[in-house]
């Protein structure tokens, strides 16, 4: 019942008046008229009740006993909570009635008794519009300092990330052809001092300037179709690049869309990219050495091993012949013991090293090709797209070339310098078979010199 009532009440008023008829009177008026009304009897009363409620609007009667009108609105006025409430004052025609004293305390109006009800309501009406507008400004200017604060901390947090970022931070917008749409260059609209420092610009020459398509072309061509890329496609793109500044070189960037343009973070990787680089480099050496005989400095098994099933798989799908020597120093027990074993392995590392350049030297240098130490004094050599006749005269000629080296070898049954024996298999590799049979075809072919007195090259036969 009263929440309905001050629902639909056109304003809260509070009438003080000592006469309880005069009460009576306006308050019946203002309720008949839509008003919710309050009356107390007393200055004292009044003050009390206000702070309970806040009236909209207060009529005030000026002359009571004990406390009169003006010094209720005086006290009224001091207190910070109540200053705003309208007091309207009411007098009796034949009161002596003071109206600028009224007004310099903080009347806003009067009324004279006996009332005239369409005054008494375009006054209080007056006096409630002006509540209202005061009200809604009020609320307004709230907002909007609240509103500012907000806008004032997002920027200062904004400034603060973007200045205390260790990255690059940047973003940019897209320009368009006003009649084709394509992006024609991309105006920079935040930039942080990271940045700046990375590209050795200030800031100032930076934000709104249309200067990416210049600059990333002297930097490199391609970056600025790919960022129109980002753009168009929503795609991010993430890489490093090369830009040599102070002693900065290598970046780690993210350009991901943002509106008509793309937003950007770079991160200087210099130092984590030179070790990258050395370990690379380590890598590579280590690796030499993973596929590198100690001793002969040749190719050694594991290398072989891995080398000739590549070329078994190319040369299978290519169809071509892949062909291979294997051999083997004659009587190499009797030499060690004779000269010694350092001479042994000295003689080992001569013999590797001569095939090594032979095979190097050919008439056509081909990478594919392999020398390898196959295990102690034996070494193969793999020949990629090589026929049978080929490799023999390959065969003959590391022969030949072993011969005249010379090396003494007066405890071999067979010469008194060092001899090799050879074999030679040649194969078209399929998918389904692997390289050991070309492997043992060529260990058979070896066994076959041997057998034969050594000294000399076998070719594998079916009979074998
Ligand atoms: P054949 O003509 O039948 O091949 O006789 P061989 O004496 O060469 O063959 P055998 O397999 O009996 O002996 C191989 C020798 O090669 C034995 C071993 O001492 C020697 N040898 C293997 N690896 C090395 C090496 O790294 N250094 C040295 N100095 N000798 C090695
Ligand atoms: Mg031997
Ligand atoms: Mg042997």
């Amino acid at each position: 019942m009263n929440f309905e009532t001050e629902k639909a009440t056109k304003g809260n008023i509070l009438i003080v008046d000592d006469i309880p008829e005069n009460l009576q009177l306006l308050g019946d008026l203002l309720i008949k008229n839509g008003y919710t009304v309050r009356s107390v009897t007393s200055g004292r009363m009044a003050l009390k009740t206000v702070k309970v409620k806040r009236p909209d609007v207060i009529f005030l009667d000026i002359k009571m006993p004990e406390m009169d009108g003006y010094q209720v609105c005086q006290s009224l006025k001091k207190d910070e909570d109540l200053r705003n409430i309208p007091v309207i004052f009411i007098s009796a025609l034949d009161d002596v009635f003071d109206k600028v004293t009224a007004f310099s305390i903080g009347g806003v109006d009067y009324i004279v008794k006996p009332f005239q009800i369409e005054e008494v309501i375009a006054r209080l009406e007056n006096q409630l519009t002006i509540q209202r507008q005061q009200q809604l400004l009020e609320t307004e200017v709230t907002n909007r300092r609240q509103t500012e604060e907000v806008l004032y901390q997002s920027r200062a947090l904004l400034a603060s990330v973007l200045n205390s970022s260790l990255d690059g931070i940047a973003a940019m917008q897209a320009v368009r052809d006003p009649e084709t749409g394509i992006i024609e260059d991309f105006r920079c609209l935040v930039v942080n001092p990271v940045i700046a420092r990375v590209f050795q610009r200030n800031r100032e020459d930076m934000i709104g300037k249309l200067v990416l398509k210049k600059f990333l072309t002297s930097i490199e061509p391609e970056l600025f179709d790919q960022f129109v890329d980002v753009v168009e496609t929503g795609e991010p793109l993430e890489r490093d690049f090369y830009y040599l500044s102070g002693d900065s070189s290598w970046y780690h960037f993210v350009a991901v869309k943002l509106g008509d343009g793309f937003a950007i973070t770079i991160r200087d990787i210099t130092a984590r990219k030179k070790i990258e680089l050395a370990l690379q480099d380590a890598n590579q050496k280590l690796e030499l050495i993973a596929n590198l005989d100690g001793l002969t400095q040749v190719a050694n098994r594991r290398c072989f091993n891995e080398r000739i099933q590549k070329e078994w798989d190319n040369s299978a799908h290519k169809q071509q012949p892949l062909s291979l020597i294997l051999f083997d120093l004659d009587y190499f027990k009797l030499y060690n013991d004779y000269y010694g074993h350092l001479a042994g392995d000295e003689c080992l590392l001569k013999i590797a090293q001569l095939v090594y350049k032979l095979i190097r030297h050919q008439d056509i240098n081909r990478p594919t090709d392999l020398v390898a130490r196959y295990g102690g004094e034996e070494f193969v050599i793999l020949l990629t797209n090589t026929d049978l006749s080929t490799a023999v005269t390959v065969a003959q000629r590391i022969k030949t070339a072993i011969s005249e080296l010379q090396i003494p070898h007066v405890a071999s049954d067979i010469q008194d310098i060092v001899t090799v024996s050879l074999g030679i298999a040649s194969v078209i590799p399929t998918l389904t078979t692997t390289p050991d049979t070309l492997v043992g075809d060529a260990d058979k072919a070896l066994y076959q010199a041997k057998q034969q007195g050594r000294d000399r090259y076998c070719v594998y036969d079916q009979t074998m």
